[in-house]
């Protein structure tokens, strides 16, 4: 059966759980050949299992450029899904230098890394897309107590709409999602650590307009589009799937 990735190889970071694992398996409904990586090798046999085979799970540590290079090398892929990231909370006056460091590493000099391993065999192709995940929180608002993690997600669509213009003759297309609330795992972690689950959650959710937090598959829908070719046409922007929250 095809489908609207038939045919082409996906290399997705950090498909353990939420965006990147329902990504991972959206795009397999799609019909890509998916290489589908994280630092956790559990979550990578469930979600193995949870595909039913078809798809490829390997380790690759987004900071590690060795990592990278090999992963990226297996895969060879047409889409790049770039995922991985961490929230650290605190204002300034909260965030050590430690913190920025692991954040801007698992959060942009990722991208960087993955992005340039990747390039070299798109160019060769002449087509490729990449696909980064930033936030809302980011160059587009901002949002209370995500110092590191704000700057960061607007370093992504920074570095997203930089390689989007270099290689804009080459067939290569660099798009980001910039997500809102989205029940994943981590947000789940970061609700029980208020000590107060369910205020918390209503303090989410009323975030967004629409009054509720949106779904991982919310997210994998539009990366499928923007993995497609359905948008050629697209490329250098940055796109809020956030329940109305920035709008
Ligand atoms: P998550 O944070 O629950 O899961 C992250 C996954 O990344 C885990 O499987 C983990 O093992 C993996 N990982 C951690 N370090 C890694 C490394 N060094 N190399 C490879 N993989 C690694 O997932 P999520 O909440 O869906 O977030 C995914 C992305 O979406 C992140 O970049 C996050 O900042 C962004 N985002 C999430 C939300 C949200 O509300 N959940 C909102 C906006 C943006």
């Amino acid at each position: 059966m095809s489908g609207r990735l038939t045919g082409k190889r996906a290399l997705l970071t950090a498909t353990g759980q939420g965006i990147g694992r329902a990504t991972a398996l959206a795009m397999l409904r799609e019909g890509a050949e998916v290489f589908a990586t994280d630092i956790n090798e559990e979550a990578l046999a469930s979600l193995a299992e949870e595909a039913g085979g078809g798809l490829t799970t390997y380790l690759l540590n987004v900071r590690d450029d060795e990592s990278v290079r090999e992963g990226v090398a297996r895969a060879n892929p047409d889409i790049l899904f770039n995922c991985a990231g961490f929230v650290h909370d605190g204002t300034i006056l909260q965030a050590t230098d430690a913190d920025w460091d692991f954040a801007f590493d698992l959060n942009v000099r990722a991208q960087f890394r993955t992005i340039r391993a990747a390039l070299p065999g798109m160019l060769e192709r002449g087509a490729g897309s990449i696909v980064n995940i930033a936030s809302v929180a980011s160059s587009i608002v901002g949002v209370p107590n995500r110092f590191i993690y704000g700057t960061s997600k607007a370093a992504v669509i920074g570095l997203t709409k930089s390689v989007a213009r270099d290689f804009v003759k080459n067939g290569i297309r660099c798009n980001a999602i910039c997500p809102g609330t989205v029940y994943s795992p981590s947000l789940q972690d970061r609700l029980r650590a208020t000590g107060d689950y369910e205020t918390a959650l209503e303090a989410f959710k009323a975030r967004q307009p629409m009054g509720r937090i949106g779904t991982p598959e919310e997210i994998a829908a539009l990366a499928v589009h923007l993995a497609s070719d359905e948008s050629a046409y697209t490329t250098g922007q940055a796109f809020a799937v956030d329940g109305g929250w920035t709008a």
